[in-house]
Protein backbone atom coordinates (compact mmCIF):
# COMPACT_ATOMS: atom_id res chain seq x y z
CA UNK A 1 0.00 0.00 0.00
CA UNK A 2 1.50 3.86 -1.03
CA UNK A 3 0.20 7.03 -0.28
CA UNK A 4 -1.51 8.74 -2.45
CA UNK A 5 -0.17 11.74 -1.77
CA UNK A 6 3.62 11.25 -1.34
CA UNK A 7 3.81 8.06 -2.83
CA UNK A 8 5.46 6.37 0.62
CA UNK A 9 4.77 3.33 2.22
CA UNK A 10 2.15 3.12 4.64
CA UNK A 11 1.85 0.70 7.34
CA UNK A 12 -1.47 -0.28 8.85
CA UNK A 13 -2.62 1.08 12.24
CA UNK A 14 -5.89 0.54 14.51
CA UNK A 15 -7.85 -0.24 11.11
CA UNK A 16 -6.63 2.65 8.85
CA UNK A 17 -3.35 3.05 6.37
CA UNK A 18 -0.73 5.67 8.03
CA UNK A 19 1.67 7.35 5.85
CA UNK A 20 5.09 6.74 7.07
CA UNK A 21 6.41 10.28 5.55
CA UNK A 22 4.01 12.36 5.41
CA UNK A 23 1.17 10.64 8.28
CA UNK A 24 -1.28 10.88 5.59
CA UNK A 25 -4.36 8.68 6.67
CA UNK A 26 -6.93 6.71 4.78
CA UNK A 27 -9.32 3.38 6.20
CA UNK A 28 -8.40 0.07 5.23
CA UNK A 29 -11.08 -1.16 2.23
CA UNK A 30 -9.14 -4.51 1.90
CA UNK A 31 -12.50 -6.24 3.48
CA UNK A 32 -15.02 -4.54 1.63
CA UNK A 33 -13.09 -4.97 -1.87
CA UNK A 34 -13.34 -8.91 -1.24
CA UNK A 35 -16.76 -8.21 -0.70
CA UNK A 36 -17.24 -7.03 -4.23
CA UNK A 37 -15.15 -9.29 -6.04
CA UNK A 38 -17.84 -11.99 -4.22
CA UNK A 39 -21.34 -9.91 -5.74
CA UNK A 40 -19.39 -10.17 -8.98
CA UNK A 41 -19.18 -13.44 -9.21
CA UNK A 42 -22.96 -13.87 -7.63
CA UNK A 43 -23.77 -11.79 -10.64
CA UNK A 44 -21.94 -13.87 -13.30
CA UNK A 45 -23.45 -16.97 -11.91
CA UNK A 46 -26.76 -15.39 -12.92
CA UNK A 47 -25.73 -14.14 -16.10
CA UNK A 48 -24.64 -17.71 -17.20
CA UNK A 49 -28.09 -19.41 -16.45
CA UNK A 50 -29.61 -16.94 -18.00
CA UNK A 51 -27.85 -16.43 -21.17
CA UNK A 52 -27.65 -20.53 -21.05
CA UNK A 53 -31.54 -21.31 -20.85
CA UNK A 54 -32.75 -17.76 -22.28
CA UNK A 55 -33.80 -19.87 -25.56
CA UNK A 56 -35.99 -22.66 -23.92
CA UNK A 57 -39.38 -22.42 -23.42
CA UNK A 58 -40.70 -21.45 -19.84
CA UNK A 59 -43.60 -23.76 -18.32
CA UNK A 60 -45.39 -21.09 -16.15
CA UNK A 61 -47.36 -23.25 -14.40
CA UNK A 62 -44.39 -25.35 -12.78
CA UNK A 63 -43.70 -24.53 -9.21
CA UNK A 64 -39.63 -24.87 -8.24
CA UNK A 65 -39.11 -26.96 -5.10
CA UNK A 66 -36.01 -25.09 -4.19
CA UNK A 67 -37.53 -21.45 -3.80
CA UNK A 68 -41.33 -21.73 -4.85
CA UNK A 69 -40.97 -19.66 -8.08
CA UNK A 70 -43.50 -19.93 -10.02
CA UNK A 71 -42.32 -20.47 -13.34
CA UNK A 72 -39.58 -22.94 -14.92
CA UNK A 73 -37.63 -23.66 -18.33
CA UNK A 74 -37.80 -27.23 -19.60
CA UNK A 75 -36.68 -29.47 -21.81
CA UNK A 76 -37.17 -33.33 -22.94
CA UNK A 77 -34.49 -35.52 -23.04
CA UNK A 78 -34.78 -39.25 -24.19
CA UNK A 79 -33.69 -41.89 -21.84
CA UNK A 80 -31.84 -44.80 -22.98
CA UNK A 81 -34.53 -47.05 -24.34
CA UNK A 82 -36.50 -46.01 -26.37
CA UNK A 83 -39.84 -47.27 -25.29
CA UNK A 84 -39.65 -45.84 -22.59
CA UNK A 85 -41.22 -41.84 -22.21
CA UNK A 86 -39.25 -38.86 -22.42
CA UNK A 87 -37.71 -36.95 -19.34
CA UNK A 88 -38.65 -33.40 -18.53
CA UNK A 89 -36.36 -31.16 -16.75
CA UNK A 90 -37.18 -28.16 -15.31
CA UNK A 91 -34.77 -25.15 -14.50
CA UNK A 92 -36.19 -22.49 -12.35
CA UNK A 93 -36.11 -19.28 -13.85
CA UNK A 94 -35.57 -17.83 -10.40
CA UNK A 95 -32.60 -19.86 -8.77
CA UNK A 96 -31.41 -21.85 -11.56
CA UNK A 97 -32.19 -24.98 -9.39
CA UNK A 98 -32.53 -27.90 -11.36
CA UNK A 99 -35.04 -31.14 -11.33
CA UNK A 100 -36.99 -33.53 -13.53
CA UNK A 101 -40.20 -35.30 -13.75
CA UNK A 102 -41.09 -38.48 -15.23
ZN1 LIG B 1 2.39 10.33 2.44
ZN1 LIG C 1 -36.13 -21.74 -7.71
Amino acid sequence: MFCPKCGSLMYPKKGKWVCSKCGYEMPITKEEKNEKIVDKAKEKEVILIDSEFSVLPVDENVTCPKCGNRGAYWMLKQTRAADEPETRFYICTKCGYRWREY
